[in-house]
């Protein structure tokens, strides 16, 4: 990441401020977080070595509501990205007119190297150390990249455990039994699917006539992949971190989802197994995928994918940003003097803290 990405949430404020009549101290407000945590998380191996983490959890404002947004678990989490993201949260809270304001969490760590034991010990660890600073009336926490719903379902049991009282409104995006809401695990994909039917009906488009790539083959890159293809999209390139798939005649997206949670690697497994004899697939990287010419290109994995080195590469003219951050404040400008069309964040994946906001409620 670029170590600079609060400075860009920042730019991305003040490029806005100039078009909206907002007092400029609540600029002010908004350039700085309310509050912020840092703490280390310590999880016992299974191997009985011991692991400690950096975590951290950033309340950003709260003037609309109690603060909200995920915890992400990922090597290159950072406090400048956990405060970029909080501030994030803020403006996509009230642009879908949800009343919180925003927050974010995030443990440095690589979950890919954990045991589903140490990954629980971790989840639970992480809210032993926020436990004071958390709260269902003041900062909610929800998933993110790399945490889902088992996560949530640890986490709320250990603040419960912790408060000696059930508290399933501490939490949102939880398993249904235990007090998630239905359509919780689609609804960043839903959201950002919406975005795109609205723009069919405004410029009148045939969903068959219109090819797309999806970045980030995670919640919201499935979902989004599945729902338009399904209504005829033809999504012709999908990608993981370890690189993409492309069928210029459309992919077979439930095939490539069954891959990718059978064995959570999609290359490989597409073009090895079954899917991969039925159809003929190129190997491409993720800056390929990017630069495809298609009509649409769904940014899904994590932020600075579309930046000042591969901006001139991108020929899709509507970019939906289904990740946090994914375009660069001065790749969005050359985008937009281009003539290119970008549905932003706080918008396109607004989808998930909405129906955390219901789930939020029905625990009330
Ligand atoms: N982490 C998600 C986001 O970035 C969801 C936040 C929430 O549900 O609170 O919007």
């Amino acid at each position: 990441m670029s170590g600079n990405l609060f400075n860009d949430a920042v730019q991305f404020l003040e490029n806005a401020a100039r078009y909206a009549k907002v007092d400029p101290e609540v600029i002010q407000h908004l350039k700085n977080p309310k509050a912020i945590l840092e703490v280390s998380v310590p999880v016992r191996k299974d191997d009985g070595t011991l692991d400690i983490y950096p975590g951290y959890r950033v309340q950003h404002n709260n003037t609309l509501g109690p603060t909200k947004g995920g915890i992400r678990f990922h090597p290159e989490v950072s406090l400048d990205e956990v405060k970029a993201l909080s501030l994030w949260m803020t403006l996509k809270c009230a642009v879908v007119g949800v009343p919180f304001g925003g927050a974010k969490g995030g443990v440095a760590v690589d979950p890919k190297q954990l045991s589903r034991m140490e990954i629980e010990r971790l989840s639970r660890s992480y809210i032993q150390q926020v436990v004071d600073f958390i709260g269902p009336r003041r900062d909610i926490p929800a998933p993110d990249m790399y945490t889902n719903s088992m996560i949530m379902g640890w986490m709320m049991d250990e603040y419960s455990c912790i408060r000696r009282q059930k508290t399933p409104e501490v939490i949102t995006g939880k398993p249904i039994p235990l007090g998630g809401s239905l359509g919780r695990e689609e609804a960043t994909g839903r959201g950002a699917y919406y975005c795109i039917k609205e723009m069919e009906r405004e410029f009148g488009w045939y969903p068959a006539d219109k090819t797309v790539a999806v970045q980030g083959f995670g919640n919201a890159g499935q979902h989004v992949a599945q729902l338009l293809a399904d209504d005829g999209y033809r999504v012709v390139a999908v990608s993981d971190s370890k690189g993409a798939v492309y069928v210029p005649e459309g992919l077979d997206v439930t095939g490539c989802i069954d891959a990718k949670n059978a064995t959570r690697q999609l290359q490989a497994v597409y073009c090895e197994g079954s899917v991969c004899t039925a159809m003929d697939t190129q190997k491409l990287t993720n800056q390929q995928l990017l630069a495809l010419d298609v009509d649409i290109l769904i940014p899904a994995a994590m932020e600075n994918q579309i930046n000042l080195d591969n901006v001139n590469r991108i020929k899709a003219d509507y970019i939906i940003e289904v990740a946090n951050g994914p375009v660069t404040p001065d790749a969005d400008t050359i985008l937009s003097d281009s003539g290119k069309m970008v549905v932003p964040d706080v918008l396109a994946n607004a989808g998930g803290v909405t129906v955390s906001y219901f789930e939020w409620v029905q625990n009330h």
